[in-house]
């Protein structure tokens, strides 16, 4: 992505990082304890990293709710023949719990964000002060059998409005149903609007991730002045955390589903797959790639048309693997990085939400985003810790959105081959040799 100014907005925001870290670590090291370095967090920098995250918040409702909405009613059209969706909908769910799951027992295992020094975690908390507490009331009602009872929302307005995401899934799974059953000129026209909203927030995600750079050299300075370099440390290990988990279930998850339920080489798959990786891997884009991503599984994959313009189509909205592997991952080592003990209860909350927040997230780069923020605050974990992650984000987004990507090509393959299977579809002549 380009920005106005000529220079790449993903070289802008290693340029905010760059400048973040280096202006916080001289402070940290010659000025920790001057007067002047809380005078500029809490009245520059401070309210700059505030001012991104509050406009990323402004997007999550409108965007969770009309993408979760045009996923269910996608699943449910005719000429999806049900069948077909509902594999592609199983393909999802369960691929993305696969992902997570692996993310979560990966970050739990390796602790990437633990060994902060208490009296500096203690100061950032303080700094993250109010919302956190705001948001860590809201944590308490979150155990046991409540867990089951806050995902039928009361109210879905007042959940909406108290930001609990969760509900305000549910609410939009529920309203896609009936707009699915429901077939009439009104509901058709609500769908429409859904499309109308999603696009808007596509837009302006695309605006505010343009901030991002100064966001980032804002919400670094106020971290690394704090904490020197031990932060940098912790990041390098949330980013090799990440790649680790990508990898494992690019090379070996993807592998094995395909050789066990759509008896394809991988080999075969990859060779086929290639461009379209390396599309997703330049673009971070899964909605970019789309257009390589249905060619290459109709011509080199072997999938049926109908099966391939379906999974690929929803797939680039509503099935990223990689991101919610991502989301999951992030969420934890912040909790860790900030001192926030997370129950067991709480991470299989978490790995709910990633489940949903990833068909949530937009197929743009940096689309996770608003997510991820969202996540964070329901738990009690400081928001700006999206901060010291929007630095190190661009290699972290053309890598996951590479497992995105190749998670719908392999479940067009998979269901491809099903439906042929089953009769219901004909092999293109282009399809690879079966194992
Ligand atoms: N860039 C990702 C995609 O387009 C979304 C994200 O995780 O930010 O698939």
């Amino acid at each position: 992505m380009s920005s106005s100014g000529g220079l790449a907005l993903h070289t802008k925001m290693l340029i905010g990082f760059v400048v973040g870290v280096a202006a916080g670590l001289l402070v940290n090291a010659f000025a920790a304890d001057a007067g002047w370095v809380d005078v500029v967090t809490t009245y520059i920098t401070d309210p700059i990293g505030q001012i991104f995250l509050r406009l990323l918040f402004m997007l999550v409702i409108p965007l969770v709710f009309t993408a979760l909405v045009l996923g269910v009613v996608e699943i449910g059209e005719p000429h999806s023949l049900g069948r077909i969706g509902f594999k592609t909908l199983l393909w999802i769910v369960a691929v993305t719990a696969v992902a997570v799951t692996l993310g979560l027992v990966l970050v739990n295992l390796l602790q990437p964000g633990a060994g902060l020094d208490e009296a500096a975690r203690a100061a950032l908390m303080a700094q993250a002060g109010e919302r956190g507490g705001e948001i860590a009331a809201q944590r308490e009602g979150v155990s046991g059998i409540q867990v089951l009872l806050n995902l039928v929302p009361r109210n879905p307005v007042a959940a909406a409005a108290s930001g609990d995401l969760i509900a305000v899934m549910v609410f939009a799974l529920f309203v896609g149903i009936a707009a699915t059953v429901v077939r009439t000129d009104g509901t058709r026209t609500f769908v429409g609007a859904c499309q109308g909203m999603y696009d808007i927030c596509l837009a302006l995600i695309g605006w505010v991730i343009r901030l991002a750079p100064y966001a980032v050299a804002a919400l670094l300075f106020t971290v690394t002045a704090r904490l020197g370099v031990d932060v940098l440390l912790q990041l390098a290990r949330f980013v090799g955390t990440v790649l680790l988990a990508l990898g494992i279930h690019f090379f070996v998850v993807f592998p094995l589903l395909l050789w066990v339920f759509g008896r394809m080489s991988p080999l075969a798959f990859f060779r086929g797959a290639q461009p379209a990786i390396l599309t997703s891997f330049s673009t971070s884009s899964s909605s970019a790639t789309l257009p390589t991503t249905l060619k290459v599984s109709e011509e080199a994959l072997g999938v049926p048309r109908s099966v391939a313009r379906f999974v690929c189509t929803l797939g680039a909205t509503a099935n990223m693997n990689g991101t919610a592997l991502f989301e999951g991952i992030t969420v934890l080592f912040l909790a860790q990085f900030y001192g926030v003990d997370l129950t067991i209860a709480q991470q299989v909350m978490i790995l709910a939400l990633c489940i949903f927040g990833s068909v949530g997230a937009a197929g743009v780069p940096g689309g996770s985003l608003p997510v991820i923020a969202m996540i964070l605050a329901m738990f009690g974990i400081p928001p700006e810790g999206i901060g010291l992650i929007l630095g190190v984000d661009r290699l972290l987004d053309m890598c996951r959105t590479t497992v995105n990507v190749t998670g719908d090509m392999a479940g067009a393959v998979v269901i491809g081959r099903s439906e042929i299977a089953g009769g219901h579809a004909e092999a293109p002549p282009a399809t690879p040799d079966r194992v």
